[in-house]
């Protein structure tokens, strides 16, 4: 009887054929750009303790609430599969000392989270990211230049319909002040709120701003706005953004009522979206966090990063297909196919070992992994496109010209050298 088929789990994807050479290409420009920038890979451990995130990402946030994946281990600690990358990249910003290193230290990756989400189109609860973290200077060059770092990784891979919103959040302080002014309003009009935003006022009252419900939505367009609270100190650090990014061209609409699901976030945030996404328009996004190290143990050293959703990107981006970004990724063409001419007992080591040399000279090489025949080993060769066909019989070894249409009979150890030669000559 069969047995019945497992599943991959819901909200999660296997990458497969194209879709993974559309990612890998994705990857290669990312890396190009960031590194270029002076960011180097960081890579975290897909758990973590699960306090780095109810102390990093805020107690009060949808993500700690209700998102998160919390398994105990043996001894009884609590372990959440991470679901975000700035709180773990501040852990070890942290726990490696960096900030005895020269400042801001830039630091990227593309890894995969997780949130316990209701999966939908554009929603998982496996997800990549990339991101990039510059911590360790408040100088307003490092929002500017993250920014539009992404908005070039963006552009480059050709996103559609993008927008880039952006608003300041101001400091801790000025932040709590406006804080209690939009609870005190929220309470004046309780009674038109959702029943959502009315049980966050005390905890999260930004979050109303981001509210679909109706009633809110009006009651919000009456509401205080934090531009109006921002210390002259924030306001100014804002407007220097502002004017480097004009400077890069970087095009942006500001938008007061721009708030972002995590509770780190501090002056600069911003966001990037993308109509062509439909509901889940969020394509990425970040800001400034100048109180997380030190809310995580650290010393005082402000940050600034952003994390883009690769699904995203590759929903939205065309510049990803095969012969652009893709084709730069498209796996080599394959230069040796290894044929068996006979029994395949006494041949298998012959064209193991041929194979072995023509990859150790740097060539790509295959060999008949099936037991074919030798009819079928040449349309095997042929379908991959392979340029020679090496079949090896008992004493010599015939080297086939797939593309020349030649063929030439020589000792199997010159082989690799005659692929070579014919290389160089092309
Ligand atoms: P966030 O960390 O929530 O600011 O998300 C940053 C970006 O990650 C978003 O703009 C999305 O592109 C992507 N993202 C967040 N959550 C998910 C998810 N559940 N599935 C797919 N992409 C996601």
């Amino acid at each position: 009887m069969a047995e019945a088929k497992v599943k991959a789990p819901r909200g999660t994807f296997d990458v497969l054929g194209e879709e993974s050479s559309r990612r890998s290409a994705l990857e290669a420009r990312a890396r190009s750009i960031l590194e270029g920038a002076g960011y180097e890979r960081i890579e975290t451990p897909v758990f973590e303790a699960t306090e780095l995130f109810a102390r990093g990402v805020g107690e009060s946030t949808d993500i700690v609430r209700k998102e998160m994946f919390t398994l105990e281990d043996q001894a009884g600690r609590s372990l959440t599969l991470r679901p975000e990358g700035t709180a773990p990249v501040c852990r070890a910003y942290v726990e490696h000392g960096m900030h005895k290193r020269r400042q801001p230290v830039k630091l990227w990756y593309l890894s995969c989270f997780f949130r316990r989400e209701r999966a939908q189109a554009g929603r998982y609860r496996q997800f990549w990211q990339v991101g990039a973290e510059a911590i360790g200077s408040e100088d307003p060059a490092v929002d500017a230049e993250a920014i539009s770092l992404l908005a070039t990784l963006l552009a480059e891979l050709d996103v559609r319909d993008l927008r880039l919103r952006l608003s300041s959040l101001g400091s801790l302080a000025s932040r709590r002040e406006y804080r209690e002014r939009l609870q005190a309003y929220l309470h004046a009009n309780e009674a038109s709120l959702s029943e959502d935003v009315r049980s966050r006022i005390e905890l999260n009252p930004l979050r109303a701003f981001d509210s679909d419900h109706p009633g809110t939505q009006s009651v919000m367009r009456g509401a205080p706005l934090l531009r109006e609270h921002l210390s002259q100190d924030d306001a100014e650090h804002f407007a220097h953004v502002c004017e480097l990014l004009d400077v890069a061209g970087v095009a942006y609409e500001l938008d007061p009522t721009l708030v972002r699901g995590l509770d780190y976030y501090t002056r600069t945030v911003f966001e990037f979206t993308s109509d062509a996404l439909g509901a889940q328009s969020g394509v990425g996004g970040g800001g400034r966090y100048d109180g997380l190290v030190e809310q995580l143990g650290g010393p005082a050293a402000p940050g600034m990063g952003w994390a883009a959703g690769i699904e995203r990107i590759m929903l939205a981006g065309d510049g990803l297909g095969a012969g652009r970004g893709g084709g730069a990724h498209a796996p080599k063409p394959l230069e040796l196919f290894v044929a068996l001419d006979g029994p395949r007992e006494e041949l298998r080591g012959a064209a193991f070992g041929l194979v072995g040399q023509a990859r150790s000279a740097g060539l790509t090489a295959q060999l008949d992994l099936a037991g074919r025949s030798l009819k079928g080993q040449l349309g095997h060769a042929d379908a991959l496109g392979a340029r020679f066909v090496a079949i090896v019989g008992d004493a010599r070894t015939v080297l086939k010209d797939m593309q020349g249409g030649g063929q030439q009979e020589l000792a199997t150890n010159t082989v690799v050298h005659q692929v070579l030669r014919a290389h160089h000559a092309i």
